[in-house]
């Protein structure tokens, strides 16, 4: 059986998830639930980075302790499994998960014994809202691009990695395809940054410095490790990597995909830094790198510090977690930036969640109990007139399967989608009311039949983007013993447009 591993990247939680959040971990939930659909065996892993140093300002600011404020935040990031409706496998936080720190110090000891690590003098301004050196050509005018704010200068004696060892090996691998890092211009990008030259860079911090936070170096108790290595360290310390067991030779050598989700802003860390510090501790690299772009609000950019953003639970608990999860695969290009409004939420929620699919299922699940008494008809194959129907039920699974292979949720959604358009127009040119009355009863259970098959596929090609309307469809369109479907329900809301209370 195939094995596949799909992370999303572990947010520093020194403030409460925002849209942006719920967006990486759905497109993660959708490509769990199509492999798992598909037989392969799956772990969808997720996880807090709560070791960063930026928790420890935060938490200063908020008056209270470094452990009691990373724990209250992360179990709002946590929690959005239950109303997005997540099938994550296992939830790692690194202040507190036994595994972590473990796995993290065998991956600092596996470099070290390969003769990466290395003490040096080194002095540079660092970003805290990055938690990243700059050099001073990065920063015009002395700013962070990012963040607007003069990164302090920090000199201090501190651990580096040898990165520059692995320029060429990682050139290869990504240009080459071992590495996959999607979409292309995302690689064009990584190739572009290792062919400007690779250096090393500084892997650890005074503990002073760091407040006493974070893990500390193994035999070097005055240096806690990096936040990004110890941060990026997770997708092998959930697998228990300083155990080295089963899942380990599972979901890491032994998996046929490893697939790590990430927004363009951490690009470098994920297609640099950690494939190069694997290569040094002889573990396998990533297959996918899947590059998703980010959200904006009512055109302004999301930002946790702001506060003035969507709540992604109070967003589920007006309008539900179909419309937002449909919004959020339907609506975001692959790769590229996407602007939410409330309304283009309703207006998708309204014309293709309720209109589309669910006021489909409902007239042909009505029609079965008008002119049918609720039984499935029974008709030798060929429906008159169905070719473009059949057509798209029988292309979906391809066409799904083709697009989540390029990480295009929307193109793989579109697919679904299609099933219902050509389903709806097959009702309006067939008129199955026409034929009951002419009492054409050979030509209404093809036409009937027709369209239950293609409703009964909806209720299979929605499960890895609407998992519960999904369930619901398949329900409806499910004969019970006697060979009778439910009596038909309302299955998706309609919703009034600009309700929404900020
Ligand atoms: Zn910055």
């Amino acid at each position: 059986m195939t094995s596949t591993y799909i992370t999303t990247t572990i947010p520093y939680v020194n403030a409460r998830p925002h849209l942006g959040h719920a967006l990486e971990l759905v497109q993660a939930d959708a490509l769990a639930r199509h492999y798992r659909g598909r037989g392969d065996r799956v772990r969808f892993q997720a996880g807090t980075d709560d070791n960063s140093l930026k928790n420890v300002l935060a938490a200063e600011i908020a008056g209270i302790s470094v452990q009691d404020f990373v724990d209250a935040n992360a179990a709002a990031f946590t929690g959005l499994a239950q109303p997005l409706s997540l099938s994550v496998d296992d939830v790692i936080r690194t202040s507190t998960d036994p595994r972590h720190r473990a796995g993290v110090e065998r991956l600092w000891r596996a470099c070290a014994a390969r003769g990466d690590l290395y003490r040096r003098h080194y002095e540079g301004r660092y970003c805290v809202g990055c938690e990243q050196f700059y050099t001073d050509a990065e920063l015009p005018g002395g700013r962070c691009p990012d963040h607007g704010t003069a990164p302090e200068l920090v000199s201090e004696e501190n651990w580096f990695f040898r990165l520059s060892r692995y320029a060429g090996q990682l050139r290869a691998l990504i240009a080459g395809g071992t590495i996959r890092v999607e979409p292309a211009g995302r690689r064009n990008e990584v190739l572009a940054f290792i062919d400007s030259g690779l250096e090393d860079f500084s892997v650890s911090r005074g503990t002073e410095r760091a407040r006493g936070w974070g893990i500390p170096v193994p035999g070097d108790p005055g240096q806690v490790i990096y936040v990004w290595w110890d941060a990026l360290g997770n997708y092998l310390t959930a697998l228990d990597y300083a155990g080295g067991g089963e899942d380990l030779r599972r979901w890491w050598d032994g998996a046929a995909r490893r697939v790590h989700l990430l927004g363009k802003g951490v690009l470098r860390f994920h297609a640099v830094y950690w494939p190069a510090i694997l290569l040094s501790a002889g573990e396998a690299v990533p297959t996918d790198i899947a590059v998703h772009g980010y959200l904006t609000e009512n055109g302004r950019k999301i930002s946790k510090s702001s506060g003035a953003t969507i709540d992604p639970y109070d967003l589920v608990g007006q309008y539900g977690t179909d419309a937002v999860r449909w919004w959020l695969l339907c609506a975001v290009p692959w790769g590229a930036d996407a602007d939410f409004t409330v309304d283009r939420l309703v207006a998708r929620a309204n014309d293709e969640l309720a209109n589309g699919f669910g006021n489909l299922v409902n007239r042909v699940v009505s029609m079965i109990h008008r002119y049918r008494g609720g039984r499935v008809p029974v008709t030798p194959a060929g429906a008159p007139d169905a070719t473009a129907l059949d057509a798209a039920v029988r292309n979906a699974p391809g066409l799904i399967a083709g697009a989540l292979e390029d990480f295009d949720f929307r193109r793989a959604a579109w697919a679904a989608r299609r099933i219902a358009d050509e389903a709806n127009r097959y009702v309006n040119r067939t008129r199955p009311w026409d034929l009951a009355k002419a009492g054409d009863h050979a030509e209404l259970d093809a036409v009937l039949s027709a369209l239950l098959r293609a409703c009964q596929a909806l209720g299979t090609h929605l499960a890895p983007f609407l998992p519960d309307a999904a369930a619901r469809i398949a329900r409806q369109c499910a004969p019970d013993g006697a060979g009778l479907l439910p009596a038909p329900s309302p299955l998706l809301p309609r919703y009034q447009e600009q309700a929404y209370q900020d």
